[in-house]
């Protein structure tokens, strides 16, 4: 679309609306003329703000048409909140437009060029998960000492090879455990192009290299782009910085000749994924490179009252690296700061159950207001246990999410293999799942047979003979049958079909803990049709356009067949969906639930409540960081992430002792706490000295009181015996005797502990962790569960 062909008013008095609400430093970002720029703005100061505004008014008046601007947002959950605000603000369509995460529109790079990129055009995506069972196979496959070469390990390699952009040939392999996973990098490579599947990474990477290497496509991209915007800039990594470069412009003489307006927007000291290849110096390098001429800082904080902010401020003072910013808030003082210390990770759940609960009756707060945040997913547990006995609805995001559940994984395997019968990864997950006799024995000549003639483990089944090569051939033909019946139906058709004809539903069914995985199965019908329904798409869909936004025909005539003509089948892009759903880790939309997520999961997102948990020494900051350059810094931010995503109030709490990983752990409250501002705080419990014994009790009547009697250089020793702090006793719920937290033992599936417990009498129902063999629901009438003295 030609800009003067578009459908605005510049002169419209709907352009003062739209930037009506913004400080003068805002609207001088959202109202930039073009040209490069860096917005570097502490949390809460409307970065995300700017970013979705200059996008509207770059469409508002005419400067830009939808074809012509690329955004990239850091989650899925973003983007789609950026198009819903845009759709709202604008009269155009914004499904088709090029917003979203960095792996999103690589994918749709990839699905748009895929021959150009060598690739099939149904690649599958491969989650984290699926990723190192890949590996594990390879290693197997090639005898590989996995002592020396854990599996994980070498995932890891692989993925930080590709953050930095380099393929097996440009790693120097300097000493042999080096040259080695070189050489598993490779023949992981040769393994993913084989089975036409794409990893994270390789998402990045791939599209990364098809631009560089691909001059009239780049060109074409270049001229196409002409404003390109980045939110959270500060955790791009170095592929992802040169991706960008890629598509901004070409480097002549030393010197970046870019086209496009590229504009970031970031904050050094929410950096938060220097595990992942993020780099802060990203920043410098695009002041240099793109020679940055306009650099804008928000100052002002529109989300916190100023006791939160003051916290959040002092905190990251004790950072060194910083690019250096201030925060102010014209709002007062607010609510203190409240901190707890509870005498175990049990007691401090069912603290943050009791306040919850008194927070909704009182405050009239919605349960989606509200999010607990913890550093490890593994504090998720017991904090879902307190709240569900104290029947308070919640959401947990970043475990387990519902396309990470395993009867989920089984059933998109199936799905996989429609689509692409060579997948070996979908193959080996569901060959022999649900059980039709096929076993190790047979799997491994299976993989031999492959090996050795350079197939895919489905092509390899008419080499495997006898009894073993009947029943694989059998599982072939059970998918083959079941990818004619559904040519050319609808998606819900396709997945309910998959799901009878594979035995997934009656494989569960016939499982007495099974229930919960054929609701999860049913429910992955509904997702598929609401996922073709949100695409815009009727419900009797078979075929989704790629791209709403053709590319010229006159320019580029090569890229037509890609950009404008095909089609991927609505279960492909459904699986694509899937796969990018289950990567992202960060919430989804709140529903009426308490939000419960890590802190990284927290990124962006704002609460009016906000409890922090678990703010100890070992845990936050996490001990990992501990021998890592900048490991703590790192943690010190996630805390500052933390703080600044409450609006009005927040919550610190720490326990002091923790089951963590089987272990009871003694910890030492957080070093963090000697970072706070004294008069922002108010504790709720008595403060311990160094000795174990209590420092005088903070004034509990004012509302602002800090404590001052508290000694900043206390250091608990681990081993101590604490006195216990007058905590709130956990209520035992009366059924069979046992309450969350109770030690069982059942026949079959030995030790476990108590999770939660529903129902009353018959309809009792315990859900209890179970180490080895994972969580399950038992009805306490049947179960036969003792209680461990
Ligand atoms: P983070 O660093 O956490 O990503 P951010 O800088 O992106 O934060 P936003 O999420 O854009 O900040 O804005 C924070 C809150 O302040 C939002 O609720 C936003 O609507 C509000 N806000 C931003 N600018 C203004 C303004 N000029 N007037 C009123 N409210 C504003
Ligand atoms: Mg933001």
């Amino acid at each position: 679309m030609h800009p003067h062909s578009l459908p605005f008013d510049p002169t419209s008095p709907d352009t003062a609306a739209l930037l009506h609400h913004l400080n003068p430093e805002q609207l001088a970002a959202v109202t930039l003329p073009s040209g490069h720029a860096l917005v570097l703005a502490g949390a809460g100061s409307g970065k995300t703000r700017v970013l979705t505004t200059r996008i509207a008014w770059l469409l508002h008046t005419g400067q830009a048409s939808p074809g012509s601007i690329l955004a990239v947002t850091f989650t899925n959950k973003a983007a789609k909140e950026m198009l819903t605000r845009l759709g709202a603000m604008l009269p155009i369509a914004v499904r088709g437009m090029w917003i979203g995460t960095f792996h999103g529109l690589c994918n749709r790079l990839l699905r748009i060029h895929h021959q150009a990129a060598g690739l099939p055009q149904t690649f599958q995506i491969l989650g984290t998960q699926d990723q190192l069972s890949a590996i594990k196979r390879l290693c197997k496959q090639f005898g590989v000492d996995e002592e020396r070469f854990p599996p994980k390990q070498v995932q890891y390699f692989i993925a930080g090879c590709k953050e930095e952009g380099r393929r097996p040939r440009d790693v120097a392999g300097i000493d042999p455990d080096t040259r080695k996973k070189v050489e598993l990098y490779q023949l992981y490579e040769e393994q993913c192009q084989r089975e036409g599947v794409v990893d994270f990474g390789e998402l990045m990477l791939r599209s990364y290299e098809l631009l560089r290497d691909n001059d009239p496509l780049r060109a074409h991209y270049q001229r196409r782009f002409a404003h390109i915007l980045v939110d959270e800039f500060q955790d791009t990594n170095r592929l992802q910085y040169l991706w960008l470069k890629q598509l901004a412009g070409d480097e002549a003489d030393g010197q970046l000749q870019t086209h496009a307006s590229v504009i970031a927007v970031g904050d050094d000291d929410q950096s938060i994924y220097a595990f992942r290849g993020a780099r802060v110096g990203n920043m410098q390098d695009f002041l240099r490179e793109f020679d940055v001429q306009q650099q804008i800082k928000l100052e002002q904080n529109y989300r916190s009252y100023s006791n939160i902010l003051d916290a959040a401020n002092q905190l990251i003072s004790h950072n060194s690296r910083r690019l250096g910013k201030n925060l102010r808030t014209e709002q007062g003082p607010g609510e203190p700061v409240r901190v707890y210390e509870a005498a175990s990770d049990l007691a401090e759940a069912q603290w943050m159950a009791d306040e919850i609960r008194q927070l909704l009756k009182s405050d009239q707060l919605r349960h989606q207001e509200i999010a607990i945040l913890y550093r490890s997913n593994a504090q998720s547990r017991v904090i879902e246990s307190a709240l569900f006995n104290a029947r308070i609805p919640y959401r947990v995001y970043g475990g387990l999410r519902f396309f990470e559940r395993a009867e989920i994984k089984h059933a998109l395997a199936y799905l996989r293999l429609l689509e692409n019968p060579h997948d070996d990864t979908s193959f080996m997950r569901v060959v022999n799942f649900p059980p039709r006799g096929i076993g190790a024995r047979s799997v491994e000549i299976l993989q031999d047979s492959a090996r050795s003639s350079g197939c895919s483990l489905h092509d390899a089944v008419s080499l495997v003979p006898g009894s073993a090569g009947a029943k694989l051939n059998h599982f072939v033909a059970l998918v083959q049958v079941l990818r004619e019946q559904t040519q050319g139906q609808n998606l819900r058709t396709i997945i309910d079909q998959m799901l009878q004809a594979s035995g997934l539903v009656a494989h569960y069914r016939a499982d007495k803990d099974g229930a919960d995985r054929v609701e999860n199965l049913e429910e992955l019908v509904n997702a598929g049709e609401s996922f073709v329904t949100l695409e815009g798409f009727g419900r009797d869909a078979v075929a989704l356009p790629v791209d709403e936004h053709g590319v010229p025909t006159t320019t580029l005539p090569d890229l037509v067949d890609g950009d404008t003509g095909e089609t991927l089948s609505p279960l492909a892009a459904f699986l694509t969906h899937a796969a990018l759903e289950a990567g992202d880790n960060q919430a989804q939309a709140g529903q009426e639930a308490v939000q419960l997520m890590t802190v990284h999961a927290s990124k962006g997102l704002e609460f009016d409540c906000v409890f922090i948990s678990g703010l100890e020494e070992g845990l936050f900051p996490h001990d990992q960081s501990a021998g890592e350059r900048d490991g703590l810094e790192e943690e010190r931010r996630l805390m500052y992430v933390a703080i600044t995503r409450a609006r009005q109030r927040l919550y610190l709490s720490h326990a002091q002792t923790r089951m963590l990983h089987g272990q009871t752990r003694y910890n030492e409250k957080s070093r963090f706490f000697q970072e706070l501002p004294d008069s922002a705080l108010k504790w709720l419990t008595p403060q311990r000295n160094s000795f174990g014994s209590f420092a005088p009790r903070a004034s509990q009547g004012n509302s602002y009181g800090g404590y001052s009697g508290y000694s900043k250089g206390s250091t608990g020793s681990k081993t101590e015996t604490f006195a216990s702090p007058p905590v709130p006793v956990q209520k035992a719920t009366p059924s069979h005797g046992l309450r969350a937290g109770t030690a069982v033992f059942h026949t079959k599936f030995g030790e476990g502990k108590v999770l939660a417990i529903e129902g009353t009498g018959d309809d009792a129902r315990a859900h209890v962790h179970f180490g080895r063999h994972g969580s399950k629901w038992l009805a306490l009438a049947v179960a036969k569960l003792t209680i461990v003295a």
